[in-house]
């Protein structure tokens, strides 16, 4: 397959071609292209990588399949992402992470990097094989979707980890101090007179988290951070030398608990929506180059499991499909952050957490490449989601900027916003 993609604008606003042939960049092609892709007005980029993604496979097909799942991804602007363990049965064994590797490359969409539970199915009793689960294919040890409540276990699972090379990601909540909060706790919280989750639940354990991983040959991973305070820690804690990474997600750049005045499940997430100055602390941390990277924590349920109120409904936003468009609108286009610095939140900063290649157009470089549409407007439309989460999105009719149009994983077009 020989592809060229004319006269797109790189993220440093230079025009420039894209040659691909065998899957790889070139600079020249050895015969005609078998497709022609117009990038005039379009952003080119390596594809996107998303380092935190629950895809439900297996065993959760209900609220989301591998195929949906990647379908999403790609229309995304995604070309590899990372899938959680927390699924039925947990992603703990050799076995289940080939399998879905299999079933992903048969998909052929983006490519599938299957995080592995730390613990035998995320009990966090026993630690799981995680040289078998390295092995195997999985690129990451974590619990995620549960607390890693015995810190001995985490320090063992850490020193293991090193020796086989993996980063070990945390849910960095305390779930006594958690406890059955299903929001921030705070005014809002306390005036609809819901229960809290503190602050301090994210902050206590990401304190915890540093000094074992400081102890360690280790390298820790704090997905999802919330809060200003977290934040903070994970800052001190890099100054000092600490193998630590972190990232966060478009819902904790962009809603706070007021939210939840609406009473809708939809905004419900673990960590939970914090408040203004906490996501501007999270944008703080973007620019100052604290955070590493954006995961999104898609994360689709049921209709029916979301419209349960706000006590019973499970966890999570899906989002995937939307999170590069909703941060360049939000962000970008209106100048508080770098075009360069978002694309390398998405690209080189998770491939550096997984120790991928670094992302990049030059020849040479594995052909995942995405084009963007930043000059034209669309408003998000749930109902057109490729993930099955369909039923509704916090963002649903606000109309973005930066919708993929084509994504390219190893010289094929995967996603064609145009076909
Ligand atoms: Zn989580």
């Amino acid at each position: 397959m020989k592809l060229r993609i004319s006269n797109a604008t790189d993220m440093h606003g230079k025009s420039r071609d894209v040659l691909i042939e065998n899957g790889v960049i070139v600079s020249s092609l050895s015969a005609a292209p078998d497709l022609e892709i117009d990038g005039a007005g379009l952003l080119v980029t390596p594809a996107l990588i998303d380092p935190h993604a629950h895809l439900r496979s297996p065993g959760q097909e209900e609220k989301e399949s591998l195929e949906t799942g990647l379908q999403a991804a790609v229309a995304g602007g995604y070309g590899s992402v990372v899938c959680m363990p927390n699924t039925a049965p947990v992603i703990d064994t050799p076995e289940v992470v080939r399998a879905l590797l299999e079933r992903a490359s048969q998909l052929g969409l983006a490519r599938l990097l299957p995080a592995a539970a730390v613990t035998q199915g995320q009990q966090g009793k026993l630690l799981s094989d995680a040289a078998a689960l390295k092995a195997a294919g999985a690129v990451m040890l974590t619990d995620d979707g549960r607390t890693n409540e015995d810190a001995g276990l985490l320090r063992r699972a850490l020193i293991y980890a090193a020796a086989l090379g993996l980063v070990v990601s945390v849910h960095a909540e305390d779930a006594g101090l958690r406890g059955d909060g299903v929001m921030n706790e705070g005014l809002v919280s306390e005036t609809l007179g819901l229960p809290g989750n503190p602050v301090v639940a994210e902050a206590a354990r990401i304190a915890r988290d540093l000094e074992i991983v400081a102890a360690t040959s280790g390298r820790l991973h704090v997905q999802h951070l919330s809060s200003a305070r977290g934040l903070e820690l994970v800052r001190g804690a890099k100054a000092q030398g600490v193998r630590v990474t972190c990232e966060v997600g478009p819902h904790h750049l962009t809603l706070t608990d007021s939210a939840l005045e609406s009473f809708d499940a939809i905004y419900k997430v673990a960590p939970p929506l914090r408040l203004q100055s906490d996501c501007d602390a999270l944008l703080q941390g973007i620019l100052d180059g604290t955070i590493d990277c954006i995961g999104t924590d898609h994360a689709p349920h049921t209709a029916a499991e979301k419209e349960r109120d706000l006590l019973e409904a499970p966890f999570g936003i899906a989002n995937i499909e939307l999170c590069f468009p909703l941060l360049y609108t939000r962000f970008v286009h209106t100048g508080k952050l770098e075009l360069t610095r978002l694309v390398e939140l998405m690209t080189a900063g998770p491939a550096q957490l997984l120790d991928l290649p670094h992302p990049s157009l030059e020849v040479g470089a594995v052909a995942d490449v995405t084009l963007f549409d930043l000059s034209s407007e669309r408003r998000v439309d749930p109902s057109a989601f490729k993930s099955k989460a369909r039923f509704g999105s916090p963002w649903a009719g606000e109309a973005l900027r930066g919708w993929a149009v084509a994504t390219i994983v190893g010289g094929r077009v995967v996603y064609d916003a145009r076909a």
